[in-house]
């Protein structure tokens, strides 16, 4: 848990030498409760205060890295209940499982649509993360698949194998790529734990209960292991909720270090639609991973929008740049189109004005990322706004008309917005489903 500044005063040497850069001690304490300055400022602090100092600064949730390059996956690191408090930092990574008992031929074509699930929305491009290989059959197939599959995706990986043969060779094959290996045979931590370690690879801990995961991660950080996920193996989803709830709760509000780790469920469900149903549920209550079987691509579209959602800053609205965009093959009789720069109602136009094949300009309004009523609720979106916004963008000089089209939400505006443009305003649709009718007949 973090310290305040005067608890970190009573850990320091309180001479006030002013060696640190600051008068006092208690300068210094407050300074590095704010995480302004780094502990080693002082070099006369304890060597066990300087440690209580380190413990104390570390995230309540352990920041673990999966993959390299592009693709590493970073989850963890969280450090609220809920959204609202503050916001969810790390997206949770989906991922989908592939089992060793396939042909290789089904292995990459399952691998060639994996590959392939790559959406933008709102101006942002979703992906899927990871690509897991089950081990189904012997140890020469489990690290030639590995091998197969490293070779075909850039996405990071989760080796999930039951035997140590099987995992030294899998390791050997996919040195480099650091995976998380999810091991499920009997040999003890002994054994695999240097594997990991050696392998620069992460680890699930997996145990039916929370004791026993703490012991677990207890006995796997006593190997100087830090990159642990944690899961609590297959159960009803009520119970597997109320497993994510009390690991993220322990963690965050009673500063529980051995479930101070994010959390990965494997979904196991036949059919497709409560595949995904368990899925999102997973998603939107602190799974940092979760593991599919199902590759279609509505499946991947449904939980990567969902993932979007909850981990965007609800502080801070999807935004676009503003400025005006011209939409198509534009000239001087284009129609002018007015909308705020919230992301999602300026991609919501777009598609409309390009289905509509009617090329136009978009003047996307600095609105500080709210829709359009939000902003004319909140005087973001006003004629006074509006006239200033496109005099600075230059509005008048790319036309040789003079008509504006607002969103119909905001017609009670035009009569004021005429007369403090000059511009004679049309009023558009109120949805933007309209638009293209619109301006068709515009
Ligand atoms: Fe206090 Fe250490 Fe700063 Fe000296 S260097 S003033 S002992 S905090």
């Amino acid at each position: 848990m973090a310290l305040s500044g005067l608890d970190i005063y009573k850990l320091l040497p309180k001479t006030n030498c002013k060696e640190c850069g600051f008068a006092t001690c208690l300068a210094f304490a407050m300074q590095l409760a704010k995480k302004a300055v780094t502990i080693d400022k002082c070099p006369f602090i304890s060597s066990e205060s300087k440690k209580i100092l380190e413990e104390s600064g570390q995230p309540p949730i352990k920041l673990v890295s999966i993959g390299s390059g592009e693709n590493k996956l970073d989850i963890g690191n969280e450090t609220v209940l809920f959204r609202h408090e503050e916001k969810f930092h790390h997206p949770a990574g989906l991922g989908f499982i592939i089992e060793d008992s396939l042909k290789n031929e089904e292995i990459l074509k399952k691998l060639k649509k994996v590959n392939s699930l790559t959406f933008e929305r709102v101006g942002q491009v979703l992906c899927p993360n990871l690509v897991a290989i089950k081990q189904k059959g012997d140890a020469a197939r489990f690290s030639d698949v590995v091998k197969l599959v490293s070779g075909n995706t850039k996405l990071a990986l989760v080796l999930i194998c039951n035997d140590l043969g099987s995992l030294k060779s899998a390791l050997e094959v996919s040195s480099g790529n650091k995976p998380l290996v999810y091991y499920t045979g009997s040999t003890g931590l002994d054994e695999v734990c240097p594997l990991i370690k050696n392998s620069d690879a992460s680890i699930v801990a997996s145990a039916p209960d929370l004791e026993r995961l703490s012991d677990l991660t207890k006995k796997i950080s006593s190997y100087d292991i830090q990159q642990i996920v944690l899961d609590t193996g297959k159960k009803d989803i009520n119970d597997k909720i109320w497993d994510l709830t009390q690991i993220r709760r322990l963690a965050l509000k009673k500063s529980d270090r051995s479930l101070g780790y994010p959390v990965l469920c494997v979904v196991d469900e036949a059919d497709p639609y409560e595949e995904i149903q368990q899925a999102s549920t997973f998603i939107a209550k602190y799974a940092a991973i979760v593991l599919i079987k199902g590759i279609e691509q509505w499946q991947a579209l449904a939980m990567l929008t969902l993932r979007q959602n909850i981990y965007t800053d609800p502080q801070k609205p999807l935004q676009i740049e503003p400025k005006v965009y011209p939409i198509g093959n534009v000239n001087n009789k284009s129609p002018v189109l007015l909308t705020t720069n919230f992301s999602l109602s300026y991609y919501t136009v777009l598609g409309e004005v390009e289905a509509s094949k009617v090329p136009s300009y978009i003047v996307s309004i600095d609105t500080e990322g709210m829709s359009v009523l939000t902003a004319w609720a909140a005087e973001k979106f006003t004629p006074d706004k509006i006239t200033d916004s496109i005099s600075k963008l230059g509005v008048k000089g790319l036309v040789s008309h003079n008509n504006l089209v607002i969103p119909g939400y905001v017609a009670v505006m035009s009569g004021e917005l005429e007369d403090k443009s000059g511009w004679k305003v049309i009023v558009g649709p109120k949805e933007a489903a309209g638009i293209p009718s619109f301006l068709k007949n515009i």
